[in-house]
């Protein structure tokens, strides 16, 4: 009886608060009991894995469904242009803003750390070889390997064809659309977990990093949330009452959800399905449009990757008592951008990219060993940056294509 009590006192709480309950918690438990906070670990994976397994079959049958449902090749064409360009130009103020705040704070400066792990260099892929790689060569090896980029072009070319053939992809059509039906209540599920995921991932966060490790790296750290939220609340928040006309306190409150699970999962990839599910149920865009976008972001858009290669690279530099030319600057925007968009939303994708940059304008690789202790606490809040800023566009596109409800957007939180 109490414990049916319990329950129901508990589902009555939205779920945001439930979510944000666990996260606080979660930093609480790994506070107080240290590394044994790690016992709760195995409750962070086991959501993990669950909201992964969504991704998937989410994003094809969304994708489809909403081709089809919008019936217009030219459209989809524009949409794409559309995406591409503002994901380049937030991406542009991201690393600006790293770089300006590193600039400012100057993170790095009087650090004496002593670093002697090698590190091995990454390249930047070529424009050449990532537009090779977006066409899969078998479409179910594709999806297997979970391999998004490859698995929106199908889906892209099979919506496609069922809205030219029309009548005759009726059927496969409504199979489609039954099927994202049930993977969307299949994501309400998962998410009744998520409060317990959040709980288990940070306080095993929490309980690792103790603050010997934090203190020394603490200018930094702050520098790079602070360029973090001021890009949140700044340019998103610009971006979408100028060109948008759209409150951003909405956009903000809609996408809470999206936020403490990429903030506590730190993959942007992972958070896909929470996203989706965000920016049809709170910011009102459409399956089409935010079908698309978001796997597009999730994949490429990588604004919070970029802040941080921004802030690290000056940081590095300021650490060494290395000089940078402006020539060097702009290397560091060139090689920053490139390498957010070639990281993947996975955690700790960007630690590795930051190779490049380091590479370009000649710093030691093996400084990165500096800041390698602390990835996961900025990784945290770099993937938080990257999921907003894929919602951000998704809700500016669909805005800009019709395909925002702004009843929706203007209304209470649906999901
Ligand atoms: N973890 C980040 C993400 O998933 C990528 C990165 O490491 O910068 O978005």
């Amino acid at each position: 009886m109490a414990a049916g009590s319990a329950f129901n006192f508990w589902r009555r709480i939205p779920l945001w608060q439930r979510i944000l309950a666990g996260l606080f918690l979660g930093i609480l438990a790994g506070a107080l009991m240290g590394e044994n906070a790690g016992v709760f670990k195995p409750l962070g994976d086991i959501f993990i894995s669950a909201i992964k397994m969504l991704i998937v079959p989410l994003v094809f049958s969304t994708l489809v469904v909403g081709i089809t449902a919008m019936r217009d090749p030219q459209k989809m064409g524009r949409i794409g242009a559309r995406t591409i360009g503002l994901y380049l130009l937030t991406t542009a103020f991201a690393i600006a803003i790293g770089l300006l705040a590193s600039t400012i704070f100057q993170p790095g400066a009087g650090v004496d750390m002593s670093f002697d792990k090698p590190m091995e260099s990454k390249d930047a892929p070529s424009l050449v070889e990532i537009l090779v790689d977006l066409v899969p060569q078998n479409p179910i090896d594709a999806l297997a390997e979970g391999n998004i980029l490859q698995i929106i072009v199908f889906a892209l070319g099979l919506g496609i064809s069922l809205m030219l053939i029309g009548e005759r992809g009726e059927p496969v059509v409504r199979l489609f659309e039954s099927f994202a039906e049930a993977m969307y209540k299949l994501t309400e599920i998962v998410m009744a977990f998520a409060p317990f995921g959040v709980f288990g991932l940070i306080a095993f966060v929490a309980g690792n990093y103790g603050l010997e490790v934090l203190l020394p790296l603490a200018k930094v750290i702050g520098v790079a949330y602070l360029a973090s939220v001021i890009h949140v609340l700044v340019v998103y928040s610009g971006f979408l009452a100028l060109l948008g006309r759209l409150n951003p306190k909405r956009y903000l409150s809609g996408i809470l959800d999206a936020l403490v699970v990429a903030y506590s999962s730190a993959s942007s990839s992972g958070t896909l399905p929470v996203s989706i599910r965000c920016a049809q149920k709170n910011l009102g865009v459409s399956e089409g449009v935010s079908g698309f976008v978001l796997p597009v972001g999730a994949t490429i858009n990588m604004d919070g990757t970029a802040i941080y290669q921004g802030v690290v690279a000056l940081f590095i530099a300021q650490m060494l008592g290395v000089d940078l030319s402006v020539a060097d600057y702009g290397m560091i925007i060139l090689t920053g951008t490139l390498a957010s968009i070639g990281s993947a939303g996975v955690p700790g994708a960007g630690l590795i990219m930051l190779s490049i940059v380091l590479s370009q304008v000649g710093l030691p690789l093996e400084a990165i060993a500096v800041v390698a202790g602390i990835d996961r606490i900025l990784d945290m809040a770099r993937t938080s940056v990257n999921v907003a800023g894929d919602l951000m566009v998704t809700t500016l596109v669909g805005k800009s294509e019709g395909e925002l409800d702004e009843d929706v957007y203007n209304g209470p939180n649906q999901a």
